[in-house]
């Protein structure tokens, strides 16, 4: 009932007239129908020869069939536009969806992505859903007018619908075919996608070409389509088997019922008139029966459509919280007791984690690869949601702020950073949507990140006529974009720098460190590996076995010659060397 709901709202919503007119089509429909009945009537009226049978029978059989065709024909074409302008809606939406589930849960776990895959299959089916309901409706009305004509017929003829029965199991049978085909088809078709993407991915292409992987790829996309395609080609297969039995058993039904009211009539027990009916319904019982129940099954599998839709749509809102996001740190942020595993594993990251940080100052996080550093910072900025525990800012609970109200209280720099392909303008200027054109902004963040390069109405990217850059250039771009939000609460650079030398980095931290007032009680959370950068930090915090291993001033933690101290030490040695 949701799904149709959905379907509704969203047509009324795009064309409320073309809405409106999709009931003209059930109505015409149910004209033309209406034909047999007049048929009998003008052939009683003739072999009787009853002038008014005659008369009306005629008026009403072209009236009645005109209009009916007409209105049948009209409506039909309005609703393949209506059915277009739903699709354009609901590609939109699922764009914009995709793009705006909160957190990036669903990139870790395989039942979204199988979800995920489904839709973007289907999704052209989303366009056909009002066509679907509007068939369904004129198929069920079509249904009725026969059921009631065939009455009027000879009610033995509605033995003719006894044949609906196995019709129906078989067409239920077809749809459950369908459905475990097209989910046991959804895992080989991702990955051949995933695949495909591989080999048209220019920052693979290097080694695809070097260890020769270009025929092996193929191969195997190759292999995963024909994986894809056999469950679907099976079901389809006994669907149509299923199919001719059902249409053989239908035409024995007919010529006995036929056979029956001609002899009834000819025994003199029927009028003529029922035996043009039964001929006519004849035609139609198909209609009658089959029809309704393809319409409704058809429609179900488009609702299964939009189902995954609902669910995205769901997944989509799933995030909690509504406060507004503070207009500054007073106190500072405290973990309290944050632990954390990444959806769908075991290895739990963080264990019970007590960490403040107060506010209006630089805390540096160190440790070993795989320490959970990057972790830390997906947490706070809500990426993911911890799995015990929970991350306040001056006591308030950050999974109770409006999600995105938070983060556009953030800025950060990624060690995986996009690449922008537009103006450089505009690939820094997106760090603060708002200011997007602004140029004197755009300005100062480019030379603060020392990534004045190009121009700043350059193209980038070779594909689109532009420069392409190197990949340290690419990173100072993105810190460029870190920079871009002058009063966030938190600022993170997550090892934003590792494609630069250790010279430029210190540069860079030094002018970054400038372009805070650090009125608002900013927090600066820096990753990084180089301890000379770390040592400018106002506190270092020590992450190791996932949890806080040290906490203090870079000169206490030397000073305590601990797990720090060691790292410190291995580090100065080798650039000693
Ligand atoms: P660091 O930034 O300190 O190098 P990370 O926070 O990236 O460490 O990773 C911490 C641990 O979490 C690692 O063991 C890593 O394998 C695991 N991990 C990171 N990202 C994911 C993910 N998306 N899914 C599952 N495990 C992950």
């Amino acid at each position: 009932m949701r799904e149709i709901r959905v379907l509704i709202a969203t047509a009324w919503r795009v064309d409320r007239r073309l809405t409106l007119a999709m009931i003209a089509e059930p109505f015409g429909n149910t004209l033309v129908l209406m034909s047999g009945l007049w048929l009998a009537m003008l052939t009683n009226g003739v072999i009787q020869q009853d002038t008014r049978q005659v008369v009306i029978g005629v008026a009403a059989l072209v009236l009645g069939a005109g209009l009916g065709w007409q209105l049948d024909l009209s409506a039909s074409q309005w609703r393949m536009v209506l059915g277009e302008k739903v699709a354009h809606a609901f590609d939109t939406e699922i764009a914009r969806l995709s793009a705006e589930l909160p957190t990036l849960e669903h990139f870790e776990r395989a039942e979204y992505q199988d979800q995920l895959e489904l839709l973007r299959q289907r999704q052209g089916q989303l366009g056909n859903s009002m066509s679907a309901l509007a068939v369904t409706v004129k198929a069920i009305c079509a249904g009725l007018t026969v059921l009631i004509l065939l009455v009027i017929a000879h009610p033995a003829m509605l033995a003719l619908v006894l044949l609906a029965l196995p019709a129906l199991l078989i067409t239920k049978a077809q749809q459950r075919w369908r459905a475990t085909a097209e989910d046991s088809s959804a895992l080989p078709g991702r990955t051949a996608r995933h695949l495909r993407t591989i080999a048209q991915d220019r920052d693979a292409a290097v080694e695809i070409r070097l260890f020769g992987l270009a025929d092996n790829l193929e191969r195997r996309i190759d292999a995963l389509w024909n994986e894809q395609r056999r469950p679907v080609e099976h079901a389809e297969r006994k669907v149509a088997l299923a199919s001719l039995a059902q249409q053989v058993l239908y035409v024995i039904g007919v010529i006995v019922a036929v056979g029956f009211v001609l002899y009834q009539a000819i025994q003199g027990q029927s009028a003529p008139g029922d035996v043009v009916l039964a001929i006519y319904l004849s035609q139609q019982v198909q209609t009658a029966v089959i029809w309704p129940i393809q319409a409704v099954t058809g429609f179900g599998r488009t609702l299964h459509t939009v189902s995954r839709f609902l669910w995205l749509v769901d997944n989509a809102r799933a995030a909690t919280g509504s406060l507004p996001a503070p207009e500054q740190i007073v106190d500072g942020i405290r973990l309290e007791n944050v632990s954390f595993r990444y959806p769908g594993t075991q290895k739990w990251v963080l264990r019970n984690v007590d960490l403040t940080i107060p506010a209006g100052g630089v805390l540096a996080v160190v440790g070993e690869n795989g320490a959970g550093k990057t972790t830390l910072v997906k947490l706070l900025t809500r990426m993911y949601e911890p799995t015990e525990g929970r991350i306040t800012v001056d006591g308030v609970d950050i999974a109770d702020l409006d999600v995105e109200a938070w983060r556009e209280r953030l800025a950060a720099a990624f060690q995986d950073f996009a690449r922008f392909e537009f103006t450089l303008q505009q690939a820094v200027g997106v760090g603060d949507l708002p200011h997007l054109d602004d140029t004197g902004r755009v300005r100062t963040a480019i030379t603060r990140s020392n990534a004045d390069v190009l121009e700043q109405d350059a193209q980038l990217g070779t594909s689109w006529g532009g420069t392409d850059l190197s990949t340290g250039q690419w990173q100072r771009l993105a810190l460029a974009r870190g920079l871009m939000r002058t009063n966030p609460l938190v600022r993170f650079f997550d090892e934003p720098t590792a494609s630069l030398d250790a010279f430029t980095e210190d540069a860079l931290f030094d002018s970054m460190a400038r372009a805070t007032d650090g009125a608002n009680g900013m927090i600066t959370i820096l990753v990084t590996h180089r301890f000379s950068t770390v040592r400018s930090a106002d506190r270092v915090v020590v992450l190791a076995d996932g949890g806080v291993a040290e906490l203090g001033t870079h000169r206490e933690l030397l000073d305590r010659d601990g797990r720090y101290a060691r790292l410190y030490r291995s580090q100065a040695d080798a650039f000693a060397d």
